[in-house]
């Protein structure tokens, strides 16, 4: 086992102000999480060294299903059990907006002068390796600073997003009746990753049929051990809060049955391991892209005009 070097007293001092509360130094932070800018500074590892107290919940599922609103629902719960709560949402699709999304910005207004709220919209702003990093900085920072439970809402759809539902302890996998798209969601074998199946919209018709196709579905998939977990097929409306105190029961019960069980350990060794190989792709990528920039425009020319292969040029910049 390598030792890992003693941070720097300021480092140290850092985080004691972070795990304090200081509000003003969490979000500076947080902002330079998202920039990429504290990559290589040891902030981060002090910081991932402090976590691990937070219970990070994964609220996933497609556009549309009401995953906003039902993490507005949460935080007013989960407040009002006396929990300060931090909201990570990422949004891997929306271009370069230079802030939160729009969606963000109504949400949560609410909540917005409540000390025991923190809520950080992440937008793709093309950084090479994708959100993975950043997301993971973050959920360690409000995990440092005491929020619990840290929520990660994300469409959970895309390549890039699955770094980030792996690490969440808890996935809820969000759906509504009139939903177009939720039955090809579904096929793409999206329904494994939820540790719990949220109804939402259950005020509307169409309801209780997609709760039942889902139950269908996962009585088709039960094959585990007895001590595995059954995901439960929870029926809200997050447009009224109703029965998501319900859905906060289903959370806190799988977080301890995640503590008991070997499965818990499993989970952390999985995190572990997408979190070291989604580091390791967002540092390979960066050295790509300056390699190509050294590649110069006559080593693509002879590459477009045939003189050389794409393969011999790759060599060369590999040297
Ligand atoms: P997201 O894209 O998954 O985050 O979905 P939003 O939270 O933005 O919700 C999409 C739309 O569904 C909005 O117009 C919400 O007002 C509506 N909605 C959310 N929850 C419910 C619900 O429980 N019942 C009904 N009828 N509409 C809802």
């Amino acid at each position: 086992m390598t030792r890992t070097p003693e941070p720097t007293p300021t480092t140290t001092a850092t985080v004691a102000r972070i795990a304090a509360g200081d509000r003003r130094l969490i979000a500076r932070v947080a902002t330079a999480i998202e920039r990429g800018q504290l990559e290589t500074s040891e902030l981060l590892d002090a910081l991932y060294r402090g976590g691990g107290h937070a219970h990070v919940i994964g609220v996933t599922g497609p556009p549309g299903a009401g995953k906003s609103t039902l993490v507005d629902q949460m935080v007013t719960c989960y407040r009002r059990a006396g929990s300060r709560v931090a909201v990570i949402a990422v949004d891997p699709s929306s271009p370069v907006t230079g802030g939160a999304t729009l969606g963000d910005r109504y949400r949560m207004m609410r909540h917005h002068a409540d000390d025991g709220v923190f809520v950080r919209s992440m937008a793709n702003r093309g950084q090479p390796g994708g959100l993975a990093p950043a997301a993971m900085g973050l959920v360690d920072l409000f995990d440092v600073a005491g929020f619990d439970p840290v929520i990660v809402e994300t469409v959970g759809i895309g390549q890039s997003d699955t770094a980030i539902t792996a690490l969440a302890e808890t996935t809820l996998l969000v759906q509504a009746p009139g939903n177009g798209d939720s039955i090809q969601t579904l096929k793409a074998g999206i329904l494994e990753l939820g540790d719990i199946l949220v109804v939402n919209k259950s005020d509307s018709t169409g309801a209780s049929e997609l709760r039942r196709d889902l139950l269908a579905m996962l009585a088709l998939d039960a094959t585990g051990p007895e001590t595995a977990w059954h995901p439960p097929v929870v029926p809200v409306s997050a447009a009224n809060g109703e029965n998501v105190g319900a859905l906060l029961s289903a959370i806190a019960e799988h977080r301890v049955f995640l503590g008991k069980e070997a499965e818990g350990q499993r989970r952390r060794t999985a995190r572990a391991t997408v979190a070291v190989h989604s580091l390791l792709r967002a540092n390979l990528e960066r050295q790509v892209l300056m390699l190509m920039e050294t590649a110069g425009p006559d080593l693509i020319d002879d590459v477009a005009s045939r003189r050389r292969s794409p393969r011999e040029a790759a060599r060369q910049l590999l040297g």
